[in-house]
């Protein structure tokens, strides 16, 4: 049994301001609204059951008629509170339970492109802004202005375009925009961006090498990557997959997957004509951006084929859309569900595969969701990308871990952050993701502790962290070899650069 002693040792690490507020979060389950920078548990109890017919107003005012019936039914959870976060957010301060859990409502004020952006920022930013928190020198204050700028100038050479849902947007502490977690992985700022390392490039996995047929990666033995779309809820700036994800950005002419019928037919008969291919991941862009139609027949095919016995539906929809799990208008969830059914008949998982990075993402929304998925009997496992200033610290890290567990949502994969274009300021050199493993191994059950992986560049496939042949802290470069995928080739991953010791 683990000495109780030893956890408050971790939180008392130096944690970013906001990871701080998650600790105090935490006890609280998450429900929060911030003040003057402090985290306020507010005690609102709400009804536990709508059933409601209503119009919604979107971020400029506009009424849109959602002309459906929403039902929200799930009970609140023992203890929670339904704090009504996005009333933080200026635009969102009137907006009620019922509006803010409709998912078309979600989609309707979805913050996307250049314009919508900057028009979101000047109407909820405060006029001056705290510091970023640096170890050297004191950082000067920034007016909204300056923040606004840097964020225009930053999306003209960022590789991803900026799209975020309403959930994420209301969990972002605007009051400390420039430390704020969840704001560094998705908005970029110029001042912020470092040069990209000499070795890095765009498909950084060479994933369009290991296609055989377009848009299906088959690079372990039994598994496949299936990429049936390039669209997802929200753009992360680290995104993998930036060649292909999110549409062009003024930098990088993106290889886009629409989704398509005739091209699905020729990966599926890949798949039924290479019988050692026993997994699937259905990916993109995000499988939440399949209309249900879509994933019905994509599923309903992929477990049709006898030797497929694992499906695996990878999505951050229940970390930046969790209203869509609990909005029964919606079939997205139905047709998950009806395959996870169909599956378990058939002696095969499907699983969701979700991709939480940070403690504040978690709301009483998400828990809900969460809730409703365990109580359906799903599988659900969490990847969480390690980046630099988000959640590379133990108490941030052990925080997200022990959540996901209370969730019952497996935290299965930590990942070093691939080596992919406009993201050095994110990335993290290999020693972090290694004490990190250290620090929090043994302080949570087995089963409840990720893998700490680097998705080697070239193609060598997912190694653990700490199973490289040399680590040369000095110029940063480790190497690494794959034995089951390519016997005694050698992989490279290097730290950024801002990071060796050299
Ligand atoms: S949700 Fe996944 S695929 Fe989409 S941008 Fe983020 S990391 Fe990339």
């Amino acid at each position: 049994m683990m000495p109780t002693g030893r956890l408050p040792s971790l939180l008392k690490q130096q944690i970013p301001s906001s990871s701080k507020a998650v600790a105090l979060c935490h006890v609280a389950r998450l429900s929060k609204a911030r003040v003057s920078g402090l985290v306020v548990v507010q005690l609102r109890r709400a009804s536990t059951s709508n059933t409601t017919e209503h119009k919604h107003t979107g971020p400029d005012g506009d009424t849109a008629n959602v002309g459906h019936i929403l039902t929200i039914g799930q009970n609140s959870l023992p203890g929670q509170s339904r704090t009504p976060y996005w009333r933080t957010v200026k635009i969102w301060q009137d907006i009620t339970e019922e509006q803010f859990m409709n998912h078309r409502w979600q989609t309707a004020n979805i913050v996307e492109h250049r314009a919508k952006l900057i028009k979101f920022l000047h109407s909820t930013l405060p006029a001056k802004i705290p510091p970023a928190i640096s170890d050297d020198k004191v950082q000067p204050t920034w007016t909204r202005e300056e923040f606004v700028n840097d964020v225009e100038e930053g999306m003209k050479v960022a590789p991803m375009n900026v799209r975020l849902t309403p959930h994420i947007l209301s969990v972002v502490d605007w009051a400390d925009a420039l430390n704020d977690p969840i704001r560094r992985q998705f908005i970029p700022l110029k001042s912020t961006i470092v040069p990209d390392h000499p070795k890095l490039t765009l498909d950084s996995l060479h994933e369009e090498e290991d296609m055989p047929v377009k848009n299906l990666v088959h690079r372990y033995p039994d598994k496949v990557l299936f990429l049936a779309t390039s669209v997802c809820p929200v753009y992360c700036r680290y995104c993998t997959r930036s060649y292909a994800v999110g549409g062009h950005t003024s930098t990088i002419k993106k290889n886009s997957i629409k989704p398509g019928r005739s091209r699905w037919e020729e990966m599926f008969k890949y798949i039924e004509q290479t019988p050692v291919i026993q997994d699937v991941v259905l990916s993109g862009g995000d499988s939440y951006y399949l209309q249900p139609e879509q994933l019905r027949e994509i599923g309903e095919r992929l477990l049709s084929i006898p030797n497929v016995k694992r499906l695996r539906v990878a999505t951050k929809g229940l970390a930046v859309s969790p209203v869509r799990i609990l909005d029964r208008s919606d079939g997205w969830t139905n047709t998950f569900l009806s395959l996870s059914n169909q599956g378990r008949k058939l002696g095969k998982q499907v699983a969701i595969h979700t991709h939480f990075n940070h403690p504040n993402e978690i709301t009483w929304i998400t828990e809900l969701a969460a809730q409703y998925l365990f109580e359906q009997g799903v599988i659900v496992r969490n990847q969480t990308v390690l980046l630099r200033g988000v959640n590379d610290n133990a108490a941030t890290m052990s925080a997200l871990i022990r959540k996901l567990a209370e969730l019952n949502i497996t935290p299965y994969y930590v990942y070093q952050s691939d080596m992919v274009k406009g993201i050095e300021d994110l990335r993290t050199p290999l020693y972090t993701i290694n004490e990190l493993e250290k620090q929090i191994r043994g302080t949570i059950a087995g089963f409840m502790m990720p893998s700490f992986i680097v998705d080697v560049p070239g193609g060598g496939g997912k190694r653990l962290a700490n199973s490289f042949e040399s680590y040369d802290r000095e110029s940063g470069l480790s190497t690494w070899k794959a034995p089951g995928v390519s016997g005694d080739e050698i992989y490279e991953y290097y730290d950024p650069i801002t990071t060796t010791i050299a």
